[in-house]
């Protein structure tokens, strides 16, 4: 919600749901912008402000726009509520910033919607068990209408309005002939909100799995089918590969002429655990006189430190960091029954000469970390060359 006006076209699109005689709980999060906003005047005033504060800042965002929503809504006649999360006791741990959710009480929703006012939720926002106020992640108001709807019972279907018509089987900005997507599993969803694809909150995929609630993706600013995420058995049909995703994100570390021996890798890995920081792809690569490279990528914003911790542990050896790599991966839960995958994503980079400088692979789906001025041609050439374009065979018809 960007504008008044878009404030308007939201309680119209509720209005029209409404008229087609469905129930809606709705649940806002702030209008564009809002949370960098309120984000950037609490770091203004402090190089490390207290999370505490941040959340009681951050969740003023929701608070306004549940109000806004529900005035619209009256002023073109529909009955509306607005309901923070201490009112609907959205439930969540102390960890500001990234609280979980605990648990939410739907009575008072249900009993406002039966009488035909429109609840209008806060998103993002929480109580912990002290009552202070959390937050749930950038992204949360999307795990807020999952668990509300997950809360409300078996097969209560979530809409999340977004500014994108769905899923796409790749980011359409860097690749012209992506597709949006019309069912995906949510298996294949969390691994792309995972890679990076940045439609769904990775939280509110894992409870809408735990709990088997149908999510539509869909744009606020059309009246078009979205994508829907559903359980496997849903999705139909399953293509070997169903999207391709990129993460510029994470950063590469290499410690050169290592010598091999298990506990040394051991003690590096554990270095890194008692930091914080979380490894994600690893390579060792054999070199000269039983030493070894050993490479791992972690998240950019802890490169500094995982050097450091490195530095610390091993002061006598090379060690280097890059930054201007791409994680591409490919997600389909076709890899599970189909062979040559990876040797097929392989051969694609190779005939567009892309050296690949890590791999990593889980059931669904396979990763390459690349340099990163590679990123436009991999995605583009891994996505036609599964066939995942417009018009091509490995389209997914439903
Ligand atoms: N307002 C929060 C954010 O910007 C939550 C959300 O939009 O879902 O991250
Ligand atoms: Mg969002």
């Amino acid at each position: 919600m960007g504008s008044l006006e878009r404030i308007r076209a939201v309680a119209q699109r509720i209005a029209r749901t409404r008229s087609q005689g469905h129930e809606v709980i709705v649940v806002v999060s702030a209008m564009a912008g809002e949370t960098n906003r309120l984000l950037a005047l609490g770091h203004a005033l402090s190089s490390r402000p207290d999370p505490r504060e941040l959340d009681a800042l951050v969740a003023t965002g929701e608070q306004v726009s549940v109000a806004l929503v529900a005035i619209a809504l009256q002023e073109i006649g529909v009955p509306a509520r607005s309901f923070l999360a201490h009112q609907v006791r959205l439930r969540t741990d102390s960890n500001f910033t990234k609280a979980r959710i605990l648990g939410v009480d739907t009575e008072r929703l249900i009993e406002s919607a039966r009488n035909g006012v429109v609840p209008v939720v806060a998103g993002f926002q929480g109580i912990d068990e002290e009552g202070n106020t959390t937050t749930l992640g950038r992204g949360g108001s999307d795990t807020t209408a999952v668990a509300i709807a997950a809360a409300l019972g078996q097969g209560v279907p979530c809409e999340i309005y977004t500014d994108v018509e769905g899923v796409f089987t790749a980011d359409p900005n860097l690749c012209p002939t992506a597709r949006k997507i019309s069912r995906i599993s949510y298996e294949e969803m969390l691994e792309l909100a995972s890679l990076g694809a940045k439609v769904l909150q990775i939280r509110s995929v894992e409870i809408a799995m735990k709990y088997s609630v149908p999510v539509h993706v869909r744009s606020s600013f059309s009246e078009n089918e979205g994508t829907w995420v559903v359980r496997e058995e849903e999705a139909l049909e399953s293509v070997v590969v169903a999207g391709v995703t990129s993460d510029t994100n994470e950063a590469k570390l290499t410690i050169r002429q290592l010598e091999n021996r298990p506990s040394r890798i051991a003690e590096i890995f554990e270095a890194l655990a008692e930091a914080k920081i979380s490894v994600d792809m690893i390579v060792q690569n054999p070199s000269v006189d039983g030493r070894t490279d050993l490479t791992f990528t972690v998240s950019k914003v802890d490169l500094h430190k995982a050097k450091e911790v490195c530095e610390r542990l091993l002061p006598h050896y090379e060690i280097s960091v890059r930054e201007d790599v791409v994680k591409v991966s490919i997600v389909g839960l076709g890899m599970r029954s189909h062979s040559g995958v990876a040797a097929k994503l392989f051969r694609i980079l190779a005939d567009e000469g892309i050296p690949i400088e890590a791999i990593t692979t889980s059931e669904i789906k396979v990763s390459c970390l690349l340099p990163a001025k590679y990123h436009e041609l991999a995605v583009r050439s891994i996505h036609d060359g599964f066939g995942l374009g417009r018009g091509q065979t490995g389209e997914r018809n439903f």
